[in-house]
């Protein structure tokens, strides 16, 4: 196979126009910042109060369990308070407020980390999870547990995730044709920390002038190889884009250091820079304000917590009738109930689709026509799923491998009858996962 084949996928329409050509530019300072407690699958414990004055960057909340990672203060200001706030997944969380006094004065630890490649493996890890850095291309998965790789895998690349392949976000692409020196100094710690000698940054070839920025800047670094993929949806998703990288096939309920590789996303690579060369922990990122129904389309530098609100507002706010909005791309997003929900590490976009893009369209009888079965990535049979599901038969659903399922949305955009496939899915494997729980914890008895 070519460069950037694998199985499957689609070529929807990109609409990155809108805001490729558009520099990043810092964000307006927010009136106030949320500052969510439960990011991960670990809550977080506060270690401020309300009343007290805090810096940018400084802890404010932080845990002991393995799986979290602290949260810093992206402003400084004072904590208006602790309370519970809806966020973008319509879920309840517990976030610190911070109101900003616009003057953003950094934080005594925000110090610069002294020739970080000569640090071990340990101490890069921990100072990663210290800086609270997580995966930036909207799953929020730390970035330590990726890299705490167990002793058995023999890990041999990194690769750096610049594909991009969500229509209408263009965050990563700018930040890679802006900051390429960022990109490469944090590929080199993120190797350090894995003890590899090879990485390879992967950007879809719809991005050449990414291509060529990257291409020039690791020149001088003969372990990286920037590689031009094909544009094709979901090159981005990890499995697929190793095997068209890579070729290497990463088999189904294994993770990518089972077949030697860690995958990172380029925006990641940037926070590690911007920790270990300015001390700068993850307090702010590039989101995409993007969409028919965005007055002025933007790639915005926000502090972590601004409300889509705000940030949408100094955008020109909304042009027409507003249908929808999705934190995220149009894929694989989050629609979201009101534009009052905070960003959060993982938002690499605002959606705004007006309300002609978000009407709903009529379900219909499947026609067995095949093509969500042709479309999908991961080999699975989506329509058969879609029938187990229905019918609440989960063990048939698990024999189908729905937990193989990355919720690309591929079946989906491809199904003539405008089946919601990707919905029953993900209730089936929400379903499975309780059923294998219960069976775990029936079994400790
Ligand atoms: S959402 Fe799941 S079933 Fe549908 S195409 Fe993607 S991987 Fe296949
Ligand atoms: S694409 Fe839609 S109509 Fe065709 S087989 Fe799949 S679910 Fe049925």
């Amino acid at each position: 196979m070519p460069r950037g084949a694998f199985r499957g996928g689609i070529h929807p329409p990109e609409n990155k126009s809108l805001t490729s050509g558009l520099p990043i530019v810092p964000a307006q300072q927010p009136s106030k910042v949320y500052v969510l407690l439960h990011t991960t699958s670990c809550p977080l414990n506060p270690l401020v109060a309300k009343g007290d004055q805090v810096l940018k960057g400084q802890k404010l909340a932080d845990t002991d369990q393995k799986f979290g990672v602290p949260v810093h203060s992206p402003v400084s200001g004072k904590v208006a308070g602790i309370s519970t706030v809806r966020t973008a997944n319509g879920h309840d969380d517990t976030a610190i407020i911070v109101e900003s006094d616009g003057n953003d004065t950094l934080h005594e630890s925000c110090v610069p980390v002294k020739n970080p490649l000569s640090l071990s493996r340990d101490e890069i890890i921990a100072a990663i999870r210290e800086a609270g850095i997580v995966g930036m291309g909207g799953a929020e998965f730390p970035t330590h547990i990726k890299l705490a790789v167990p002793p058995s895998a023999k890990v041999d690349t990194l690769l750096l995730n610049g594909a991009e392949c969500e229509p209408y976000l263009t965050a990563d692409h700018r930040l890679m044709l802006e900051r390429p020196q960022d990109v490469v100094a944090g590929a080199q710690i993120l190797m350090r920390a894995l003890d590899v000698r090879k990485c390879v940054i992967a950007i879809e070839d719809n991005k050449p002038d990414a291509v060529q920025a990257l291409t020039k800047e690791a020149a001088s670094v003969p372990e990286i190889e920037v590689m031009a993929v094909r544009t094709k949806y979901p090159q981005g998703a990890e499995k697929q884009l190793i095997k068209s990288t890579l070729g290497r096939e990463v088999p189904p309920r294994c993770l990518p250091f089972h077949v030697g590789v860690v995958v990172n996303n380029v925006g990641t690579a940037v926070a590690v820079a911007d920790k270990f060369y300015r001390g700068l922990p993850l307090v702010e990122r590039v989101v995409t304000i993007t969409g028919s129904a965005a007055a002025k389309p933007a790639n915005l530098l926000a502090k972590i917590g601004t409300t889509a609100a705000e940030l949408v507002e100094q955008c020109g706010g909304v042009k027409g009738e507003l249908g929808k909005v999705i934190f995220g791309g149009p894929m694989m997003g989050q629609a979201v109930f009101s534009l009052d929900v905070p960003t959060s590490k993982g938002t690499s976009g605002i959606l705004l689709m007006t309300a002609e893009e978000a009407r709903q369209r009529e379900v219909l009888p499947c026609i067995r026509c095949g093509r969500c079965v042709d479309a999908c990535p991961m080999r699975l049979e989506p329509a058969i799923l879609h029938q187990w599901a229905e019918q609440q038969f989960w063990a048939e659903a698990d024999a189908y491998h729905a937990c193989d399922c990355i919720e690309c949305g591929v079946c989906a955009f491809e199904c003539p009858s405008k089946r919601p496939l990707v919905q029953a899915i993900r209730h089936a494997k929400f379903e499975i996962g309780r059923l294998r729980k219960a069976a775990k914890e029936r079994g400790a008895k």
